[in-house]
């Protein structure tokens, strides 16, 4: 047989063709008409059968725009062959668009011509293991790029551990270098300071050693102008005679002399009454010592032109000066003339000084509201007016609660109406004693001074104990009713006596000379009254004018008080010395001693012995006592007996009387020079005694 007995027909070899797995394709011109495709070729495209003999582009549209028509155009054209391997197309697959990867083939199979006949298309759908290779190699590309990130991060840190570290040393070496270039800037300035500095020297040294000379020629006259101008008065004293160099206008006008008369002349020359004071020693000490002295407000004398002296008051400095050697050679005196001042001040101290002795004299309490402390400030007396210690503490409050409850509301709101607004108040008020419960008056006035300048607001006042011109005024007013009522009594018996003699006047009576004398006893107690009154102001009046004579007290004594006698109720009865003479005022003595003997007559009417006594007593003085054995007086009561207008017994009732005598008798007694008292004992009588200068 022939082998060509064997061969396939062209039909059967294209359904061998057909058959094959691989999807295969026969496309001949250049627009690849598609001759043959096998159902692999047409699963592949998903087409039927119905593109055979359809252009490429026909059979499947959506090859537009894919390389790969144009490759058949070029494998048909040039005869070549194209393959490509895992090579995307995008094809219609179930009606979507899909892209599906391949591996392929175009072949031109020439003839014999080497001309082109048919070009053989395979190709094999890898899209599934393109897309798990995919998969894997995304898979793995990950799983690096995740170990390179990691590995990366790690070199990250490290290199991240290595620059923080790196940093810290580079901040270090920073430091170190700015440290270095400080100094390195301080060094540099500290040079250039001391290069400046030494060529400042330099220059300075060179312009002071060229400035030297002629300062050094101009320096006499500059100190001597600065020294004149100079508002402080100064003097430069020489050597060991004090001769005067240099001094200024202001010294000059207060010495009242020239330059011309003082320069170059010994001090004590020109002012030798300086020789007796103080100041000549002082110059030579501080020339010797060199130590400075300087004295305050000291007195100096000067004589004036008009011969007279002046005083006056400076303060001084006096300061050694050295020469070049350092050799003390003369003194600089600085002399401030504070006269005036000394004066003004000594003036505000003498004013008060007065002042605190007028406040002591009078025995004024003082007292001050201390702004500062906020409180108020009594003085020593104000204390003892209130009845305190002057040394214990007394406070306002206190001070309010001795007020007696009938004035204390007024003084209170009074003192606050003068505080609100700002006025002076004067109060007169009654106030018991804090320790003493005795009642006194006082006086008080207080001022507030509003606040001006430097001075604060200041409350102050004066309170003064006005207790004895209170009672004084009392006995007074007293007296007054007193008196009237003393004179009533007699004149009521004489107008009596008139009338009774004035009806019977036609018919005389026997009871006439009766009338008469009553009429005349009347008319002498009147006497007797306005006789005490007289005495009473011409005493007070100063009027009392005494004509003294040395006489024998016994005689007087044996001749006064005759009425007493008379009268027969009592017994005068001499006892003591009966040649003592003294030299007094007979008759006003006469008079004294019937005070005191009518006095023991009416107040101690009992007491029917009554004993005038003449003794001599200490100091060469006569003392003459009127002794009864009476009532006595209480001992509260002795020391007011001698008080103008005092009565001991107030109601007045049991005694008549002025409360006149002993204070008259008091007075006439001390006109001499003598003293005036009473010995008494309640129950066991008083003894009133004079003294009086014996001849
Ligand atoms: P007068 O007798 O007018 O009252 P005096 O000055 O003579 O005034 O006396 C003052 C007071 O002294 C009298 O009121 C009386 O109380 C008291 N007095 C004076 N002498 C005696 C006496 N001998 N005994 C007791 N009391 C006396």
């Amino acid at each position: 047989m022939n082998s060509s007995d064997y061969f396939l027909s062209n039909e059967q070899l294209i359904d061998v063709l057909s058959l094959t797995k691989t999807a295969t394709a026969i496309h001949v011109t250049e627009d690849a008409i598609i001759q043959l495709a096998n159902e692999a070729m047409l699963r592949v495209w998903d087409k039927d059968s119905s593109v055979i003999g359809k252009t490429l582009e026909d059979a499947l549209p959506e090859l537009k725009g894919q390389p790969f028509i144009d490759m058949f155009k070029r494998v048909w054209n040039e005869g070549l062959t194209i393959s490509g391997t895992d090579t995307p197309a995008d094809l219609m697959i179930d009606g979507t668009l899909t892209t599906v990867y391949f591996d392929f083939e175009y072949r031109a199979i020439k003839d014999a011509a080497g001309k082109t006949i048919c070009i053989l298309h395979t190709a094999t759908d890898i899209t599934e293991r393109f897309l798990g290779q995919q998969a894997i190699e995304l898979a793995a590309e990950r799983e690096e790029a995740l170990f390179r990130e990691q590995a990366l991060n790690e070199e990250l840190a490290s290199a991240n551990e290595e620059l923080a570290s790196a940093n810290e040393e580079l901040s270090a070496i920073n430091d170190e270098l700015q440290q270095t270039q400080e100094n390195l800037y301080s060094l540099n300035v500290e040079l250039e300071e001391r290069v400046f500095d030494r060529t400042l020297k330099l220059v300075t040294s060179q312009e002071a050693l060229e400035n030297l000379n002629s300062e050094l020629k101009r320096s006499e006259t500059w100190l001597d102008q600065i020294l004149s101008q100079l508002p402080a008065p100064v003097v430069v004293l020489e050597g060991p005679d004090q001769v005067i160099t240099t001094t200024n206008e202001a010294l000059l006008s207060f010495w009242d002399k020239t330059r011309d008369e003082v320069l170059g002349k010994p001090m004590l020359e020109v002012f030798p009454e300086l020789r007796s004071q103080p100041f000549p020693a002082q110059w030579k000490h501080v020339l010797n010592t060199g130590e400075i002295i300087v004295n305050r407000e000291k007195p100096v004398i000067f004589n004036k032109a008009n011969g007279t002296k002046r005083l006056y008051y400076v303060d001084y400095h006096y300061q050694p000066l050295k020469d070049t050697a350092g050799k003390l050679v003369s003194v600089l005196a600085t002399v401030i003339d504070v006269t005036d001042k000394v004066l003004s001040r000594q003036q505000v101290e003498q004013a008060e000084n007065k002042l605190r002795m007028a406040i002591e004299a009078s025995q004024l309490g003082t007292w001050y509201f201390d702004v500062n402390k906020g409180e108020y400030v009594f003085s020593a007396r104000l204390k003892e007016i209130f009845g305190f210690y002057a040394h214990e503490e007394m406070t306002n409050e206190l001070a309010t609660k001795q007020i007696t409850d009938e004035y204390r509301d007024e003084v209170i709101r009074t003192v606050n109406e003068a505080i609100i607004n700002n006025t002076n108040y004067e109060l007169e008020y009654a106030i018991t004693g804090f320790h003493d419960k005795q009642l006194r008056w006082v006086k008080a006035t207080g001022k507030l001074y509003a606040e001006s300048g430097n001075n604060p607001a200041n409350f102050s006042g004066i309170v003064m104990d006005i207790t004895d011109q209170k009672l004084e005024e009392q006995r007074k007013d007293d007296f007054i009713s007193i008196a009237s009522h003393e004179l009533k009594t007699p004149t009521t018996a004489l107008k009596a006596s008139l009338q009774l003699l004035d009806r019977m006047k036609d018919k005389p009576s026997p009871i006439f000379p009766r009338l008469i004398e009553q009429a005349n006893r009347s008319i002498d107690k009147i006497t007797i009254l306005i006789d005490e009154l007289l005495n009473s102001t011409r005493t007070t009046e100063g009027q009392l004018h005494l004509t003294r004579s040395v006489f024998n007290v016994a005689n007087m004594l044996n001749e006064c008080c005759n009425h007493v006698r008379v009268a027969g109720k009592h017994e005068l009865i001499f006892k003591g010395d009966p040649e003592l003479e003294v030299y007094a005022d007979e008759h006003r003595i006469d008079q004294v001693i019937v005070n005191l003997v009518n006095n023991a007559v009416k107040y101690a009417p009992d007491s029917r012995e009554i004993y005038l006594i003449v003794e001599k007593a200490a100091n060469n003085m006569a003392k003459i006592s009127v002794k009864d054995s009476g009532p006595g007086i209480p001992a509260d009561k002795i020391e007011h007996l001698f008080d103008r207008y005092y009565r001991a017994d107030y109601a007045g009732s049991q005694y008549s009387g002025l409360g006149l005598g002993l204070y008259i008798s008091s007075e006439i007694v001390k006109r001499h020079g003598g003293e005036i008292g009473v010995d008494s004992e309640l129950g066991h009588g008083s003894t009133f005694w004079f003294t009086l200068p014996v001849a």
